[in-house]
């Protein structure tokens, strides 16, 4: 070991002594360059700043979240409740987020409610062991009657997303919107989404506006989380002033090491859809970006600021420009893990 520094030293100092350069020189690092990995990550990283920082670990950092389980068996949850997790690790309270836009949410997961001369827009319903209290309760709770809702708009068939919309339309008949692709899902799968699966209603497609008295939210097909996850833009009053708003319906990246053709099909199929909602989000000038997870916009931490807002700037809204970087750091992250598993190469046998 000690020979070889002090050959390396020889090396250096006769570089040094016959060429003229200075010590510096020789040991000067070039920048390395970014492989294309780190480049769609440090692109990500660039974009999200404290922003988006939950949406990039999830993304860029973490492990997947959840795989293609297409596996029909009933959650713990439904066939033992007392298993359901404890409500102090879930709950939330309710709040009033625009004149007419609700959140009825807990501190994980996120519902929304668009109020309209008409009647209720409700957006996701939470699992089946807490719509009851986050959603109706909520509702209830703001001064709003759940037998208003008029329409259910679910993202997409995931439980933490469609878990109350079975009992929403059974008692409060209202009708329910969600794409074809997710549908059948819900239709696959008996056991998995027992207790939470809506009968077949309103087929959402991409383009298709939900209208209820004065409001429009115009439905955006987003596949990539699941098949058939669906996204939003609408608007909300604040203050009186209109605002924009964009709704991502799915975020999570899905996919397996063990399956390299279908990820890398599924990740591209997820990037064409940030594109997607991310060109819609530039043409209605959205400055407000809305998830059904606080961990993708802070919906939660952010529900606690608007006490304190006094005449400042609204806690949710931004510049159209920051809602666009939200959409870089999906397409970013989603990007160096496609290139990831095509460098994995087929899995091993
Ligand atoms: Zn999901």
């Amino acid at each position: 070991m000690t020979s070889r520094i002090a050959a390396v030293a020889l090396i250096v100092a006769g570089l040094v002594m016959s060429t003229g350069i200075s010590l510096a020189q020789v040991f000067s690092l070039k920048p390395k360059t970014l492989d294309e990995v780190e480049a769609a990550q440090q692109t990500a990283k660039d974009s999200a700043e404290f922003e988006y920082l939950g949406t990039l670990a999830r993304l860029c950092l973490l492990p997947p979240s959840r795989s293609e389980d297409l596996s029909d068996t009933t959650p713990l949850y439904v066939s033992d409740p007392s298993k359901a997790p404890a409500r102090a690790t879930w709950y939330g309270e309710p709040a009033k987020v625009f004149d007419n836009f609700y959140f009825i949410g807990g501190k994980v997961h996120s519902a929304w409610a668009l109020k309209t001369s008409e009647g209720l827009i409700v957006f996701d319903t939470i699992y089946p062991y807490n719509s009851e209290e986050l959603v109706i309760g909520g509702l209830q709770k703001l001064g709003l009657d759940p037998k208003d809702i008029k329409y259910l708009v679910i993202s997409h068939a995931h439980q933490d997303h469609i878990g109350g919309a079975e009992m929403i339309q059974t008692r409060y008949r209202s009708r329910v919107v969600m794409s074809a692709p997710d549908w059948d899902l819900v239709e696959k799968l008996p056991n998995r989404f027992k207790t939470m699966a809506p009968k077949r209603d309103i087929v959402a497609t991409d383009g298709m506006k939900i209208t209820l008295g004065e409001a429009s939210v115009s439905l955006w097909f987003t596949p990539g989380h699941t098949d058939g996850t669906q996204s939003f833009t609408f608007q909300v009053l604040d203050r009186g002033r209109p605002v924009n708003v964009v709704y991502s319906g799915g975020t999570a990246l899905v996919y397996e090491w063990a399956l390299p053709e279908w990820s890398i099909k599924n990740l591209a199929t997820y990037i064409a859809s940030q594109r997607h909602l991310a060109a819609k989000a530039r043409e209605t000038g959205a400055t407000v970006l809305i998830s059904n997870h606080s961990e993708f916009d802070n919906a939660y931490n952010k529900t606690r600021m608007l006490a304190g807002r006094g005449d400042g700037p609204h806690p949710f809204e931004n510049t159209a420009d920051w809602v666009q970087r939200y959409f870089s750091v999906t397409e970013n992250c989603a990007r160096a893990t496609q290139l990831k598993v095509e460098r994995m190469g087929p899995p091993l046998r």
